[in-house]
């Protein structure tokens, strides 16, 4: 008999939320991570994360999300700590923007509060921003952030209190499935189970080579500045906020939040191609320069010197959608990978999916159209 029902390898964001939702299910759960608990070199460092209600990529989403929003709250009460804010989330974009209006239809099917602003409405409640006149926005009321490093701390503490097993610092090296379970080796030992589960984030390429999905990692960079009208900044004035520049780009960023000195910004987009091996996880002058810049035409109040900032991944499949799904060779083999820059809010949907996969092989959660299935 193997000693543990189900590995977890990789206890960031869903491999600790896998961790909580296995232990609380009364099976003996080992996560395994290479790192410490959180840490700043995979996807989930940097503060803040928005959740978001109007999501136009798939209706699907929208089920989802409300669940994890319920499911955060959950989280929150069992940890007696403030994860999530329901601080709403200004999308604001030009009279023509599709995204603009698709994300506004999303939330009108789906009935998700919020409010439209016309340019004149934005300019009044929101004169932090400085915009081309014809800007016009609306408020996701059902929006808000969450503490990513809080919420991973988070399950992995109420995966304890519940019996789970996580050993930190432990990189896995190779694993095999049978017919019968699963074996890891890592850099200290070899851990038979009945199940595995994959959360490796960036590092999927690494051991799920044989999927034939390509999973490409873009360089993320968030930057803290500090206002130089700080009382224009706080989150009694100002909200969440993401501004659509084109097709391809959004500049988001986050009020002050919590006892920080200084909002923070950064750009949403696909283009800066990295690997883990040639990743440069220093900040650069220019990346600096480039948020400062896109910081100064949009809230020149905000963009004062900049405080910190911060290097992070997005791992991307071909279509941004998620991969949620039995491995296709090995059934006792759950993955959840390719995030794609914007998973983080569904943490604990995830994690409750992956353990209804893990232990019965399917779930009534909708997540079909995240298999593995679209790419074949
Ligand atoms: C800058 C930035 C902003 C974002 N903003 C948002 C947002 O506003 N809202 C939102 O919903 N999402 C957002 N996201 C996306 C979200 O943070 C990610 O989708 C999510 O964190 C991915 O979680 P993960 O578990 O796949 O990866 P991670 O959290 O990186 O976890 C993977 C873990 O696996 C471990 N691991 C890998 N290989 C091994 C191994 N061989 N042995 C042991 N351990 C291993 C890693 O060390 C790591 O801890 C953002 C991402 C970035 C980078």
């Amino acid at each position: 008999m193997p000693a543990h029902d189900v590995i977890v390898v990789g206890v960031g964001t869903m491999g600790s939320a896998a961790c909580d939702a296995l232990a609380r299910r009364g099976v003996s759960v080992l996560g395994l991570e290479q790192f410490g608990i959180p840490h700043s070199m995979g996807s989930h460092s940097g503060r803040t994360r928005m959740i978001r209600s109007a999501y136009r990529e798939h209706p699907d989403y929208v089920v989802l999300v409300r669940r994890a929003a319920d499911l955060w709250r959950d989280l929150e009460r069992a940890s007696g700590r403030t994860l999530l804010t329901p601080s709403g989330l200004i999308f604001i974009g030009s009279p023509k923007d599709q995204l603009l209006e698709e994300s506004l239809q999303c939330v009108q099917q789906h009935g998700v509060r919020h409010e439209i602003l016309s340019p004149a409405d934005l300019r009044r409640r929101f004169p932090q921003f400085r915009l081309p006149t014809d800007r016009g926005a609306f408020i996701d009321l059902e929006a808000g952030f969450l503490r990513p490093e809080k919420c991973i701390e988070s399950f992995t503490d109420r995966a304890f209190r519940h019996g789970g097993e996580i050993h930190t610092y432990e990189p896995v090296v190779a694993w095999k499935a049978d017919g019968n379970g699963v074996e890891v080796q890592t850099s200290r030992g070899r851990y038979p189970a009945g199940r595995l589960v994959f959360t490796p984030g960036p590092w999927a390429d690494r051991l799920l080579t044989d999927l034939g999905v390509k999973l490409t990692l873009t360089r993320q960079v968030q930057a803290w500045f500090r206002p130089l009208r700080p009382e224009m900044f706080g989150l009694d004035r100002f909200l969440p906020w993401t501004v659509q520049v084109d097709a391809e780009r959004n500049i988001y960023g986050f009020p002050m939040v919590d006892d920080e000195i200084g909002v923070k910004v950064a750009e949403h987009s696909r283009v800066h191609r990295t690997t883990l091996e040639e990743v440069s996880r220093v900040p650069s002058a220019e990346d600096e320069a480039l948020l400062r810049r896109e910081l100064g035409q949009l809230l020149p109040d905000a963009a004062g010197p900049a405080l910190s900032l911060q290097v992070c991944l997005y791992t991307n499949t071909p279509d941004h959608q998620f991969i949620i799904d039995l491995h296709p060779r090995w059934p006792a083999v759950v993955l959840a990978c390719g995030f794609s820059g914007h998973g983080f809010k569904f943490a604990p949907v995830v994690g409750e999916a992956l353990a209804d996969l893990a232990l019965e092989g399917r779930t009534g959660l909708p997540i079909q159209f995240l298999g593995l299935h679209r790419f074949r």
